[in-house]
């Protein structure tokens, strides 16, 4: 950190906005390269989506040449480094692990369309499994699943992960400020000067938005973030006696999520409900109902928890990652229902953008000046 001309104002090379799994990753990266960095956090650092989320790390399914599957494809190689450089820096396991991951077929004609995309190949090492091959890979199934794609993925303990984030980052000389509301990002000429916090300013050549379902608030950006909040209702089960050995993915979701110390977490409802974050009964029976259709012992496991979030979702579903219209301002936002699973790869493009390094990606799909500047 640096002083002002008149000893007043800091001065910081880098200023970013938002302590989700976003801005804690870029803050840490950007430190890390080198730069003196700020965090600046209206609450506590990892208290929103990146808390509420179940942490699923899948491989891609789609076309190879679709943005998102570019991304997670890219993100899937780097998780594991990542993963136990956060370990080592923070002397606390985030606890990514590869479980697998299964995707069920309720009847025969799912059963054969789950075939007929493995063989297409749109998903990556797709296997399908029906009968004691199926039973033994996961023998907690209910009747209802007659067969399962099983593809390479699993989980990382996300709110483990916010706090490996948050210590690694504050290892490596990052000042992370809690209670410092970001109102605008001010612009001086074309290029960034700083921002203005509640009661606060501070300067800096380069800002970050990582605001998550927030980042449309912050003014002074150009263009403005135009992301969303998408409410999405989860919960967590007490191990009870099911052992669940994979990470389950409907096609339409609910999904189950197997946790080292046993807990199951079965997520999650998609609905725009504004800022409502409280849990209804229709979104939590519709999860619990499902959940214990295709495990049926879940319905003799414990609830530990309920609780809502909200997931930062762009117009046409793709982050928002890259400059925008004045110099030094960036975004790192607008992952919606998948910002665990990309964090590695959307980390590398950012900062291969902003260190202008070739990109591991094409960047363009993601850039923040494909909406109205
Ligand atoms: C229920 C649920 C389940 C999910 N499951 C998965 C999953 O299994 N796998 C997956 O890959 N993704 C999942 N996601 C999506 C993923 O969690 C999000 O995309 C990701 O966490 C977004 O991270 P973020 O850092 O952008 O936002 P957030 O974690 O929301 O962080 C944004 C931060 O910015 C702060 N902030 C906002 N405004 C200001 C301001 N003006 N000044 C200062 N700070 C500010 C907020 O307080 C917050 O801490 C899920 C999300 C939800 C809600």
């Amino acid at each position: 950190m640096r002083e002002g001309n008149a000893g007043r104002t800091r001065q910081y090379d880098a200023a970013v906005v938002g302590g989700g799994v976003m801005g804690l990753a870029t803050a840490r990266e950007l430190r890390r390269r080198g730069l003196s960095v700020v965090l600046l956090e209206r609450g506590q650092p990892g208290r929103a989506a990146s808390w509420a989320s179940a942490g699923i790390v899948t491989a891609p399914v789609g076309h190879g040449d679709e943005p998102g599957y570019r991304l997670e494809r890219l993100s899937r190689q780097l998780w594991p480094a990542f993963a136990e450089e956060i370990r080592a820096e923070a002397g606390l396991d985030p606890e990514y692990r590869e479980t697998g991951c299964l995707i069920p077929a309720f009847d025969d004609d799912q059963a054969r369309d789950l075939d007929r995309v493995i063989r297409l190949g749109l998903i990556e090492r797709g296997t399908l499994l029906r009968g004691s091959e199926l039973r033994d890979a996961e023998p907690s199934l209910g009747p209802s699943v007659v067969a399962a794609c099983w593809k390479p993925g699993g989980n990382v303990e996300n709110r483990r992960l916010c706090r490996a984030l948050e210590i690694a980052a504050r290892h490596a000389g990052v000042e992370i400020r809690t209670g410092a509301e970001v109102r605008r990002i001010v612009v001086a000429g074309d290029r960034v000067a700083g921002v203005e916090l509640v009661g606060d300013s501070l300067s800096a050549n380069l800002a970050v938005v990582a605001a998550g379902a927030w980042s449309r608030s912050i003014e002074g950006c150009r263009p403005v973030a135009p992301v969303v909040p998408q409410r999405g209702q989860i919960l967590a089960l007490d191990r009870g006696p099911v052992r669940l050995q994979n990470t389950i993915l409907t096609p339409d979701d609910p999904y189950l999520v197997p946790r080292a110390d046993g807990r199951i977490v079965v997520g999650a409802t998609r609905e725009f409900a504004g800022w409502d974050a409280t849990p209804t009964a229709g979104g939590i029976a519709w999860l619990l109902s499902s959940a214990i259709g295709i495990i049926p012992a879940l319905r003799d496991c414990p609830i530990n928890q309920i609780w809502t979030g909200f997931r930062p979702v762009s117009p046409d579903g793709i982050p928002i990652i890259g400059p925008g219209a004045v110099d030094g301002l960036f975004f790192v936002t607008g992952h919606g229902p998948s910002g665990i699973g990309p964090l590695p790869g959307t980390i590398a493009l950012l900062a291969a953008l902003i260190f202008g390094e070739a990109a591991p990606i094409p960047p363009e799909p993601f850039s923040p000046l494909r909406f109205p500047h």
